[in-house]
């Protein structure tokens, strides 16, 4: 394995109760073994409402905690059920995943998205920006525009790249057991390093693939090795499942 910094992001999407945090004990302990591991980058993003027993649970083990989205607006205000990006910051988390197709499905478009990224920059959180095509885009052969198109009004005028993770997912892949070739992933990855370096002047751009990581499909995945980690829903629900991506990924 190469030393390149590796980052995997545990998406607990709907899912856990306060109980549910004892299963964290296999991965700190495995964080604990592997203290060395510095580029080893372990992030958990559980519902708004474990954020701060995560937080806790979390103290001193080098694993850090986002949340799975945020509100657009900085300040308090009336949006019933909404959680700004200064309210997370204050429990100490440092990551929110954004733009996730879950939530752009459900109306969230660019400039909503935009918006929330430059909110969530401002209160010093890092963002996990996710991107990705649908089936029939990509059966179409949209898949690059759909992505720059994304890119581009995503990020438009946003500073601070250095606080941002990609996250490419495409939306066929997400909870459907399937995921790209790794020569077609390989490609969509290059092309998106290629555009933020040029034209969106990121130094040292980042990309992970999300969509269906698993045990199972991990020893193909990693030989993708313009990746820079992997945003695992499902099988990070199950800490054994997740220490095993790490471990075939990583170690
Ligand atoms: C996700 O929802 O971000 C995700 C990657 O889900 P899954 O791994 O379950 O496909």
């Amino acid at each position: 394995m190469t030393n390149k910094l590796r980052y995997f992001v545990a998406n607990w999407k709907m899912y856990g109760h306060l109980r549910s945090l004892n299963s964290l004990n296999k991965v700190i302990n495995f964080r604990k073994k592997n203290k060395k591991a510095k580029n080893l980058k372990i992030i958990y993003c559980p519902p708004f409402t474990l954020l701060h027993a995560f937080v806790q649970k979390f103290k001193n083990s080098n694993i850090k905690t986002g949340a799975q989205n945020c509100s657009f607006l900085s300040s308090f205000g009336p949006p019933t059920g909404s959680i700004n990006a200064s309210m997370i910051k204050s429990l100490k988390c440092d990551y929110v995943i954004l733009g996730h197709s879950e939530k752009r499905a459900k109306g969230e478009n660019d400039k909503i998205i935009n918006k929330k990224i430059s909110s969530a920059l401002k209160n010093n959180l890092k963002v996990i920006f996710c991107i990705g095509e649908t089936i029939l885009q990509k059966r179409k052969k949209m898949t690059k525009k759909i992505l720059l198109n994304q890119l581009n009004k995503g990020l438009h005028k946003i500073k601070k790249k250095e606080n941002i993770l990609i996250a490419y997912e495409p939306v066929w892949s997400i909870g459907t057991g399937l995921v790209p070739k790794c020569e077609d992933l390989n490609r969509v990855i290059s092309f998106i390093k290629i555009f933020l370096r040029n034209k969106m002047k990121f130094k040292n751009p980042k990309v992970l693939y999300g969509g269906s990581v698993s045990p199972q499909n991990i020893s193909l995945l990693r030989k993708v090795l313009n990746l820079d980690g992997f945003l695992v829903g499902g099988s990070s629900q199950n800490s054994k499942k997740f220490i095993d991506i790490i471990k075939k990924t990583f170690i």
